[in-house]
């Protein structure tokens, strides 16, 4: 019975899935999946009334209406939620109903055997214990309130307890015992579930944040430190992915391999600040002028790859001889006075056959050609261009 307060978070997985309306029905069978496994709950109940009503301790009227009740709880509630009846409540669970149903049947049990109170009193702990999962405090305090208000009518005007303990009926001391003794009871059973939700609340946080900062720490391994670019760990696996495309015959890809002209000069001229700021302007201009889908990596000190998927060999040209010029026609005055830059690029397309280093060492080669040739040009690996 008490499992009617059972929460997605105990029953099920976070909602998955495509669009909004699957979500929305699995939500609702979820709900009442969990109000259904109360239904299992008031089953073990009426095992152990039955018990109770074998063993001659509980009358044999009870255990009908009982079941009666606790499948008209579950038929009820469970209709209500695969219908998706109070979808838009800030509860829509029906947690506060739901226990005042489960609550109500236990006080009624309590009235017609007392002397079943001990298990009752009991259930209705458990129910609170769910209930406290999913009510606000205020609630759960307010049904607490009624509770024990309810409660304390009973121990006190009702004399049928005094069937179970001739002390209630015979000492007020006794009976404001039992009173005061259960309603706290509830009440500490509210405080520790409270305390337990805002435990596992933290740790939830906590764990979210555990996550994000080794998604951070994986970023930061694959970026560069300077310059923000993608860094060797970063570019390798994008275009071991890319060279298994172009084994399968999907698609072509081209690399170009781009080294600054003479840089070691604008760190002996003009210091070693100007060189770091220099290398950050450069990715900055770069990567302004990507074309979507490119990436580009620092590879070396001023040596950077240009990977470009889904590239035969003459785009790949046009592209880096567009970013060549780019570099030629920036103005770099504002870093150091009369600054000028340019690049060398060696570009190479990716065969059936190649690996990672194969690739990277036609390029390279066909840097060394454009350096060869005078530097601020373009080489494609076994032919000169730009
Ligand atoms: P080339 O045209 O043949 O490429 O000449 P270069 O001067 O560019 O080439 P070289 O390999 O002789 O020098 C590269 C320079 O790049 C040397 C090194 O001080 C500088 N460098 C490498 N990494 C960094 C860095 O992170 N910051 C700065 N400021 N300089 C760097
Ligand atoms: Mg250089
Ligand atoms: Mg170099």
């Amino acid at each position: 019975m008490p499992g009617t307060l059972l929460d997605e978070g105990w029953t099920g997985r976070a909602a998955d899935g495509d669009g909004a309306a699957p979500q929305a029905l699995r939500r609702r069978q979820r709900r009442a999946l969990a109000t259904a496994i109360s239904g299992l709950s008031y089953a073990i109940d009426l095992v152990v009334l039955g018990l109770f009503w074998r063993g001659g301790a509980a009358p044999g009227g009870l255990l009908p209406v009982y079941a009666a009740a606790a499948g008209l709880h579950v038929l009820v509630f469970g209709s209500l939620q695969l219908a998706g009846v109070g979808e838009n409540n800030a509860n829509p669970n029906f947690t506060g109903l739901q226990m005042a149903w489960a609550i109500a049947l236990q006080l009624g049990a309590i009235l017609w055997a007392p002397a079943l109170t001990g298990y009752f009193v009991g259930v209705m702990f458990v129910v609170f214990s769910f209930g406290a999962l999913r009510l606000p405090l205020r609630s759960a305090l307010g049904m607490w309130v009624l509770i024990s208000l309810l409660f304390g009518l009973l121990l006190w005007k009702m004399p049928v307890l005094g069937a179970m303990q001739p002390q209630l009926r015979a000492s007020p001391w006794v009976r404001a015992a039992a009173g005061i003794g259960i309603s706290s009871l509830l009440l500490r059973c509210i405080v520790l579930n409270f305390r337990a939700m805002a435990l596992r609340a933290r740790s939830l946080q906590h764990a979210a944040r555990l996550a994000a900062e080794a998604a951070a720490a994986r970023e930061r391994a694959t970026r560069d430190g300077l310059t923000g670019a993608l860094n060797r760990d970063g570019l390798l696996p994008l275009l071991q992915h890319e060279l298994e495309q172009v084994r399968r015959g999907h698609l072509e890809c081209c690399v170009a391999m781009i080294d600054i002209d003479w840089f070691k000069s604008v760190n002996d001229d003009r210091g070693h600040l100007t060189g770091d700021r220099t290398l950050r302007t450069l990715v900055e201009l770069l990567q302004r002028h990507l074309r979507a889908g490119d990436q580009l990596a620092r590879f070396g000190g001023e040596e950077f790859i240009l990977l470009m998927p889904a590239t035969g060999e003459p785009d790949a040209v046009e592209v880096a001889e567009r970013l060549r010029r780019l570099v030629q026609g920036h103005d770099w005055s504002a870093l150091a006075e009369g600054l000028c830059l340019t690049v060398s690029i060696g570009i190479a397309q990716a065969h059936r056959d190649d690996g990672i280093d194969d690739l990277l060492a036609r390029a390279d080669t066909a840097l060394y050609g454009a350096k060869a040739s005078g530097r601020n040009r373009c080489c494609v690996a076994l032919q000169m261009a730009g």
